[in-house]
């Protein structure tokens, strides 16, 4: 028996730019959305902003040509003119797709010829990389759109210049700067409506790229109702403090995950419109900015990986910042051990809550994938529990059940119990894009015409009931997962393969000094003389920093694999552990 969620919580079928605004004109809550937090004062998107730059957006692309389902790629750090790119993007019909910023041209290419994607919005230092990208797979140079953010005074000034904005320098080497999508179009967008998808459930508007359970990135097509569905549920989750009206009086947000990424979109899809949280958008990671950030601004609530709490934990920068604004510590992507949320526990000691009650701040962790649109787990804020390594609960409108790990397809419903976790829901992908086998291998439809997720990790729950914790505590498929980052082995078995000194490959992840690398095991070519190091040297150009074979290359005689030709993972990342130890 699937265990369901505690909650049911209607989901309005609009799109996701419906859900977020409430309407293409009524009047909206005019705070201060997304803020620069080396400028504060002065630059800034309100609310109105944000709608207003978004349509304008829109309006530019669909002069520019966009059509209905078209993708269009985003290849940026973040901005606070990202939301409303992403958003604008939408309302114009497309779909969205978003790119690592740190990614080589190579994959980067890869991306913009599987989603073909017709138009490029790229950050003003990531240019080299997009234009030798694009001219790969033949994107004409028109349709990238240049995101330079140093030229405009102040972001809400753009938004509200009827011209194309003081950003406006002409074309970026055969580009155009992204301002000239706003050219022209202020008066006509305060008036205009985008058009509602007639089926939202049925409408892309997300690609985001994961490797699933196996094989190389593909395109994860989130439907605006999906989305919808996730916003729901983080916003129920934040509701439900006992003393939730207060609180968000005063509540911050800081937002230094990326933005391409789902984890990082929730500030804008959820933090937001529904609980009306200002978040100070950092460009990206930066740990003694991030403190920094945290002491001046007051934040409130964090959204953090693992190897943030780790920093949190061990870094001699942090007992010099004043963090005792945080209430709420939430880490997903990874794992993360107990051992560590107590270190950052200890920084905060119990202070008192809601009617004179003592609360201690816990670091809490979630549970999310790419598949899944982004959390489908994580705690009930008004519940009192103590330390724990769980995951949380089912969210809202979400299920979850364990099956056998034997291969026999049993339902696992003894607490305690080992299983692979599958969950269902309403922010369950549609499919991956264009790739039916891949799709149908991930996706399992019941008896009764559920669609199942099969996640690949591995979980218990502490008592089998709603409302039971999980615990995520393996996994049983390839995904090797870095600082948060998806590094797909198949990915990098591809590009090994391509090196005249290899004659096959198979790279598993390994763990050092608690974190997730990559570890190629290599057979050299007859006649090769390359050393183990030339390998992983020869690697780094190919790939993005994260992606590099920090785990190391190992050369041996045959690659394990069964009759089929499949690789014997387990064996190997078994064995790498025991070479490398239990660092
Ligand atoms: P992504 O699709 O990039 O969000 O990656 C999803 C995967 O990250 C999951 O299938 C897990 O393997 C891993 N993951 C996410 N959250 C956790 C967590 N709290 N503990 C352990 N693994 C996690």
């Amino acid at each position: 028996m699937p265990i369901p969620s505690r909650w049911s919580v209607p989901i309005p079928r609009c799109s996701l730019q419906q859900w977020i605004f409430g309407s293409a004109c009524g009047p909206l809550p005019d705070h201060k959305a997304f803020i620069d937090p080396d400028n504060p004062e002065a630059n800034f998107l309100t609310m109105t902003d944000f709608r207003l730059l978004a349509k304008r957006v829109a309006l530019g692309l669909q002069q520019a040509g966009i059509k209905e389902g078209d993708r269009v790629l985003i290849f940026s750090n973040n901005n606070l003119f990202f939301p409303s790119i992403f958003l604008g993007v939408l309302m114009a019909g497309g779909i969205v797709t978003g790119a690592n910023p740190g990614f080589v041209p190579r994959e980067l290419a890869y991306q913009l010829k599987d989603s073909e994607a017709k138009f490029l919005f790229v950050a003003e230092h990531a240019t080299k990389t997009a234009f030798e990208a694009a001219a790969e797979v033949g994107l004409p140079r028109e349709n990238i759109f240049v995101l330079g953010t140093a030229t405009t005074p102040s972001a809400s000034t753009l938004a509200q210049s009827p011209t194309a904005g003081p950003g406006v320098r002409g074309r970026v080497d055969g580009a155009r700067h992204w301002t000239e999508l706003l050219a022209g179009n202020l008066a006509q967008a305060s008036t205009w409506s985008w058009q509602e998808p007639a089926n939202p459930e049925e409408t892309t508007c997300c690609l985001n790229y994961s490797s699933g359970t196996t094989g190389v990135p593909k395109g994860v097509e989130i439907s605006h109702h999906s989305y919808v569905a996730n916003g729901v549920g983080v916003s129920h989750m934040n509701r439900l403090r006992p003393d939730h009206a207060e609180k968000q009086k005063t509540d911050r947000g800081l937002c230094f995950l990326p933005l391409y990424h789902a984890y990082g979109q929730t500030y804008f899809i959820a933090n937001l419109p529904h609980l009306r949280i200002p978040v100070y958008v950092m460009p990206q990671f930066d740990f003694p900015k991030m403190l920094a950030h945290i002491q001046r601004f007051r934040i409130t609530i964090l959204s953090v990986v693992p190897p943030i709490v780790v920093l949190l934990a061990k870094h001699p920068l942090t007992p010099k910042y004043d963090l005792s604004s945080i209430e709420t510590i939430g880490s997903g992507a990874a794992p993360l051990t107990r051992e560590v949320c107590e270190e950052v526990e200890r920084l905060f000691p119990p202070r008192a809550g809601p009617g004179g009650r003592e609360e201690q701040l816990y670091v809490r962790q979630g549970w999310g994938m790419t598949e899944v649109t982004c959390t489908s787990m994580s705690w009930d804020p008004a519940a009192a529990a103590g330390p724990s390594a769980g995951v949380g609960e089912v969210y809202p409108n979400c299920a979850a059940r364990l099956v056998a790990l034997d291969g026999s397809g049993a339902e696992v419903t003894h607490a305690g119990e080992r299983g692979e976790l599958w969950v269902t829901g309403p922010t369950l992908m549609r499919r991956y894009w264009r790739k039916p086998e891949a799709t149908a291998e991930t996706i399992v439809v019941d008896a009764d015409g559920t669609r199942w997720l099969r996640t690949g990790d591995v979980a218990f729950v502490e008592e089998y009931r709603p409302g039971g914790i999980f615990h995520v505590v393996d996994r049983v498929k390839e995904l090797i997962k870095v600082k948060g980052n998806q590094v797909a082995p198949a990915e990098l078995e591809g590009i090994l393969l391509e090196n005249p000194d290899v004659a096959d490959a198979a790279v598993v992840g390994v763990t050092i000094r608690g974190e997730e690398v990559p570890r190629a095991y290599v057979v050299r070519s007859p006649k090769s003389g390359a050393a183990e190091g030339d390998v992983a040297r020869w690697m780094e150009g190919k790939v993005s920093r994260y992606k590099r074979l920090k785990g190391g290359v190992v050369f041996m005689d045959a690659i394990p694999k069964n009759p089929s030709g499949k690789i014997l993972r387990k064996l190997l990342r078994e064995r790498a552990q025991k070479e490398v130890g239990d660092s």
